[in-house]
């Protein structure tokens, strides 16, 4: 008998606490932007900050706002701003330029590489790259796994040592399509 008592108590207490917290949670509930949200569900939530941005959400709230352009995120590319653009009801634009894409056919992608010679093995790109596509011990070399690699150079920038590059690769097996030809048989 003498153990129920307490028992009892902390059930009591229990329910009040659960229902000061269930109050709580709608009396203070902060309102998030629902575009933003829809937008951030659009973007590839690398968070490699390549838009210029701390985040796909940060990114994801400019647009919705209206305080940036839809064609920022290299990584999402032109589907993210297609899906983007629909969002925010406006036109789909050229995605912005980017210089290592200059020339590049739809065959090719950019993918980060390390000069073996001058790696010091800082780390830091290891700790930039959103998706855990370099390893490597401190000390020692480090490699990027060109498979996992997304193509957001968020590892250019760190190295001290400028040894981090994006190389173009042709995407292995890719489809190559006949050029549509015209009624004499020349290409269009
Ligand atoms: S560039 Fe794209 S993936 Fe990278 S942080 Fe910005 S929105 Fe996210
Ligand atoms: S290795 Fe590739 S995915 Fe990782 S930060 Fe560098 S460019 Fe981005
Ligand atoms: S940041 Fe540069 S020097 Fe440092 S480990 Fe990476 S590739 Fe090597």
């Amino acid at each position: 008998m003498d153990i129920l008592i307490p028992i009892l108590a902390l059930g009591v207490l229990a329910a009040l606490f659960g229902l000061l917290l269930g109050f709580s949670s709608i009396k203070f509930k902060v309102e998030g932007n629902p575009v933003a949200e829809k937008v951030s569900a659009a973007l590839p939530g690398s968070n490699c900050g390549q838009c210029g941005f701390a985040g796909c959400n940060a990114y994801a709230e400019a647009v919705a706002e209206g305080e940036c352009d839809i064609n920022l995120c290299p990584p999402g590319g032109e589907d993210s701003m297609r899906a983007i653009a629909e969002i925010m009801e406006v036109e789909p634009v050229e995605m912005a330029a980017d210089d290592a894409d200059q020339g590049a056919d739809a065959n090719t992608i950019h993918v980060a590489r390390i000069n073996e010679k001058q790696c010091i093995g800082c780390n830091l790109c290891h700790k930039a790259c959103p998706v855990d596509a370099i390893i490597g011990c401190p000390g020692q070399l480090h490699v990027v796994m060109i498979d996992e690699c997304i193509s957001c150079k968020a590892c250019v920038k760190p190295c001290p040592m400028e040894c981090i590059s994006m190389t173009p690769i042709k995407i292995p097996n890719a489809p190559e399509w006949p050029l549509p030809r015209n009624h004499e048989g020349a290409t269009v």
